[in-house]
């Protein structure tokens, strides 16, 4: 058996190799091949090996090395004060710890300095750049370099006279003699967007991000490419000569981060205006909480925030390490992809039949929730993936979107391990799995398959059809499981003593469900079109039908005699019209229809309920985004959908509104990226 030690070291060596490849590709290609935040979380594994085992590090680990290496293209240049890195928290109690840690040390030093006990700090927004060292020499620039390792950067004068941003000349009456600024170059959203559909239609490779288009634009030796691109430049903070004074009276030479943005904002720089001045934890977080949700809503990455201590005084007292300074710390945002260990792979099947593979793995937490499975959608998405047993996975889940597995890291593989494959047979009720020809999906075709009627009956009672509460899915599995129920039928036609005989049921319970499940008989149209479970039918799609058909006979003949009337209907095409046409086609289906109405159901449009509906928003497509002010997702659904709406769950150039509520994801950057009108909750109700 191999000794613990030297399953540590190979999993140092492994990580070393694995960062020190990621950066070249980062930092010397501008064209990074892992995502930041898998970079981040195996830096972080590696930085905790080293620091439980020291005699693991080594002079080529990326912990020992700041950046990259400064690039052959450009003449090196040394910083005066060397361009530091930021240590990182990557959360609250993570930035709480080195709040405690700073009092401690400021505590443990001799100072006279009040404020010791709670040291102010200056939150600023991290913006996901690039750093740049200027120097002006008289108020002149005279020099613009990257950070490169640290030590010495690249210069890139000439590319940093074409941002508009930076000024030439200073705003001073008496310049000193030198001054050092520093900040973050950075691409805009807009112009990203615009430069990676360029890129495109030329056939060339996308820039993964704005920050490493930026890299690559400033190391263009082409100083017009770099002009033509428009980049940016928030100034964050500056040096200057000891026994220098401005003579100017509105001139204050600073003493703390907060008087430093300040002047540098009268000296002509453009300065990031969110920053604000905190004297507490709680107000640091809400800062933070704050930013988290709102920065989609501005035109520049951010990738956290920075928290420093506010006081030149203390922050010489706490001095740095030779890779950041010790009194400021960046908090990043909760990560939107982790890498994890596959535990197993469990093949769930669907109401229809489709048998989906659900990785299981380590639990890890992301876009602040825990998540330990994600589905792997079908047969093809498996296979594009080359999942392995005991393979290390990148896992997604970005805002309120489900996770998913985007890759595997084939770097960590076990040699020798088995690929994963679909079964050969149903894992339910052990039949013979078939593959449909054209589509991705192996099907169990057994109708009998207690798996199928399980997920036909949770349709059946979910909210969106009959909606019948007191039936959840441990109950529908007794029923099944016991025999008391086949089909949907066979729900209506349950007796109390099957309902007795279950788990936790007594007559009271037993009677109110069997009434909740006979009152369900008088649901609307739509809702009993829904819930027949047609593929492709959810529910805006019933509820298109059931304005288009009055009655499941009108449907049905349709489906044979007259196809154009249901694919002329507004967001319905051939996909559509042939599920429903292959549903009424199937001899099953036509059987359920008649037992539901000899149960009772109208499966018409039933006239006295009747909705208040109106064609107010005829044609238009929305998406819902966010938590709404006063309206559940729910209702706004069903407001838009009784205005002839259609509400879609992803935005796409063809959406007309997003809906934006509080804590929106990715849909409100993505409908900024597409130029998708964006209105609120209010907004929505006017438009009504
Ligand atoms: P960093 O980006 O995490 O943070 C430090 C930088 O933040 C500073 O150098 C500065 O440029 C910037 N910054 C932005 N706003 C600031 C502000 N208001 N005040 C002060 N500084 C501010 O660290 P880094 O050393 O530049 O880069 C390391 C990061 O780069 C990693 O954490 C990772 O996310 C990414 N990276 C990714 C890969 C990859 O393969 N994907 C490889 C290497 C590095």
């Amino acid at each position: 058996m191999k000794s613990k030690f030297n399953h540590y070291s190979e999993r140092a060596k492994e990580l070393r190799a694995l960062l020190n490849k990621a950066n070249y590709f980062y930092y010397v290609l501008d064209s990074p091949e892992i995502e930041d935040s898998i970079y981040d979380q195996l830096y972080r594994e590696l930085i905790e090996l080293e620091k439980a085992n020291p005699s693991l590090v080594t002079s080529d680990s990326p912990s020992q090395r700041l950046g990259g290496i400064p690039s052959k293209g450009f003449k090196s240049i040394n910083h005066n004060i060397p361009l530091l890195s930021l240590d990182n928290a990557f959360n609250i109690d993570e930035l709480k710890a080195w709040y405690s840690k700073i009092i401690k040390l400021i505590g443990s030093k001799n100072t006279t300095i009040k404020e010791i006990q709670k040291p102010a700090v200056i939150c600023e927004l991290k913006i996901d750049g690039n750093a740049i060292s200027l120097r002006y020499e008289n108020g002149i620039l005279t020099k613009g370099a990257t950070r490169g390792d640290g030590k010495m950067g690249e210069d890139i004068t000439r590319n940093i006279r074409t941002i508009s941003t930076i000024p030439l000349r200073l705003l001073l009456n008496n310049p000193p003699p030198w001054i050092e600024i520093r900040g973050e170059a950075f691409m805009p959203n807009k112009i990203f967007n615009k430069l990676n559909l360029e890129r495109k239609n030329n056939d060339q490779p996308l820039f993964a991000n704005p920050r490493n288009s930026c890299a690559g634009t400033l190391r263009q030796l082409d100083s017009k490419i770099v002009s033509s691109r428009k980049l940016d430049f928030f100034a964050y903070s500056l040096y200057l000569p000891q026994n220098w004074e401005p003579n100017d009276c509105n001139l204050k030479k600073p003493t703390s981060q907060s008087e430093s943005l300040e002047f540098l904002k009268n000296i002509g720089f453009k300065v990031n205006t969110t920053s604000e001045k905190k004297k507490d934890l709680n107000e640091l977080n809400n800062f933070y909480k704050y930013w988290e949700v709102k920065k989609n809503s501005l035109d520049y990455a951010t990738d956290g925030i920075v928290v420093k201590i506010d006081k030149f005084e203390l922050q010489k007292i706490l001095g740095s390490t030779n890779k950041a300074p010790r009194w400021a710390i960046a908090v990043k945002y909760p990560a939107e992809e982790k890498a994890t260990k596959l535990k197993k792979l469990i093949f769930q099947v669907g109401r229809t039949g489709a048998v989906t593979p659900v990785a299981e793995f380590e639990s890890i937490e992301l876009a602040g929730t825990i998540v330990n499975r994600a589905t792997l959608h079908n047969a093809k998405r498996l296979a594009t993936l080359d999942l392995h047993y005991g393979d290390t996975i990148v896992v997604r889940k970005a805002g309120e979107i489900i996770p998913e597995v985007t890759r595997v890291m084939k770097e960590f593989r076990i040699i020798d391990s088995n690929l994963v494959k679909l079964p050969s047979h149903c894992p339910e009720c052990n039949s013979k799995l078939v593959q449909e020809s054209e589509e991705a999906i192996t099907k169990c075709i057994n109708s009998e398959c207690p798996a199928k009627i399980k997920g036909v009956l949770l349709h059946w009672v979910s909210k969106g059809s009959m909606n019948i509460d007191g039936l959840g899915e441990k109950i529908i599995n007794q029923l099944v499981n016991l025999g008391y129920v086949k089909s949907i039928a066979d729900l209506y036609k349950l007796e109390i003593n099957s309902l007795l005989s279950l788990e936790r049921f007594g007559e009271k319970s037993a009677n109110n469900l069997l009434r909740e499940i006979n009152e369900s008989k008088t649901k609307n149209w739509h809702k009993q079109l829904f819930g027949l479970g047609i593929p492709h039918v959810g529910e805006a799609n019933a509820k298109s039908l059931s304005k288009n058909f009055k009655s499941i006979e009108e449907l049905f003949t349709s489906s044979k005699d007259s196809p154009e009337k249901i694919s002329n209907i507004y967001g319905f095409g051939t996909e559509i019209t042939d599920a429903i046409i292959k549903w009424f086609d199937n001899s099953n289906n036509q059987n359920l229809i008649k037992e539901l109405k000899s149960i009772g159901f109208s499966l018409k449009e039933n006239l006295k309920s009747k909705e208040n509906n109106s064609n107010l928003l005829n044609g238009k497509s929305f998406v819902l985004t966010g938590t709404l002010e006063s309206l559940t997702r729910e209702e706004a659904k069903e407001l838009i959908e009784n205005a002839g709406g259609k509400v879609n769950s992803s935005i796409s150039k063809k959406t007309d509104f997003l809906i934006s509520g509080e804590k929106t994801g990715g849909k409100l950057k993505k409908a900024q990226e597409l130029g998708v009108k964006i209105i609120n909750e209010n907004e929505l109700k006017l438009l009504l």
